[in-house]
């Protein structure tokens, strides 16, 4: 089942006199539970495409269904609500409140998602289980390794059961081996049947995962399936 389906989408930006074309034409699907890493050099148009694909921005020209949706020319509004329900962010800064619990933090969205205390404390419990923290619930985010708040923030994306976690660079703060550790953890996540989209310029973090889609200057100049993923040992 399709996913992610974008039909010849660009994406223009207009800068005064200048116009870049971040995305000239480019025609992607993704099926439910696949795990697809998107590689290119600086300026190539990954930014530019996780954001569309994410629901952030919108395509200047072409299609995107998300989960049988045509979110093409959706308003703001109706993407942020697409945004909530279906996709799960996770930054290489983590985004994680400072003030907050762990717990509370993982919990958050589940406020605008209308469930009441209860059930949101079970479901961030759960949650932060399913990223193995579950005795670091009631840590703040600087009593935390920077891959315990990375499994946090992966905790939080997760929390509304969305279609597709979204990871831009998501080890780009840490070092090789906490790096590791959350390949690791993607690993277990995409066993679990989690449909794994993830941005990165860095080679062996791409392997690991099974499909690997290059990007050059806004076209998709590749797009295999890594017949040998890294594990994690
Ligand atoms: P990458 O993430 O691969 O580095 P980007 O998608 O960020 O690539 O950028 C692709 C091109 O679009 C670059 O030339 C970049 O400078 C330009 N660009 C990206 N975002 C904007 C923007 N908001 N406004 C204008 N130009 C942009
Ligand atoms: P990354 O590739 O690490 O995701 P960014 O998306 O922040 O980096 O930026 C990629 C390129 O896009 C940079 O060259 C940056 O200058 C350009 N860019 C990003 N956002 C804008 C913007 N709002 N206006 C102009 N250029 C932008």
């Amino acid at each position: 089942m399709k996913i992610i389906e974008t039909t010849d989408i660009s994406k223009r930006y207009v800068m005064g006199s200048e116009v870049i074309q971040a995305l000239k034409s480019v025609t992607i699907s993704v099926n439910k539970g696949e795990y697809v890493a998107f590689m290119g050099p600086s300026g190539s148009g990954k930014s530019t495409l996780m954001n569309i694909i994410g629901c952030l921005d919108t395509p200047t020209n072409g299609r995107y269904i998300l989960n049988n949706k045509d979110v093409s020319d959706m308003t703001e509004s109706e993407l942020a609500e697409i945004r909530n329900k279906e996709i799960g962010f996770v930054f290489q800064t983590f985004n994680l409140l400072p003030r907050m619990s762990s717990l509370d933090n993982v919990a958050l969205p589940l406020i605008y998602a209308g469930l009441n205390k209860a059930d949101r404390t079970e479901k961030a419990m759960l949650s932060l289980k399913n990223v193995g923290l579950e005795n670091r619930a009631g840590h703040k985010p600087n009593e935390l390794s920077g891959g315990q708040r990375q499994r946090v923030a992966i905790a939080r994306a997760l929390v509304n059961d969305p279609s597709i976690l979204l990871a831009d660079e998501p080890t780009g703060n840490l070092d090789s081996k906490t790096s590791y550790e959350i390949m690791d953890l993607f690993d277990q996540l995409y066993s679990k049947g989690n449909t794994i989209v993830m941005v990165t310029h860095e080679e062996d973090i791409a392997h690991y995962a099974h499909r690997i889609v290059r990007l050059r200057d806004g076209l998709v100049e590749s797009d295999t399936i890594n017949p040998n993923p890294t594990k994690v040992t």
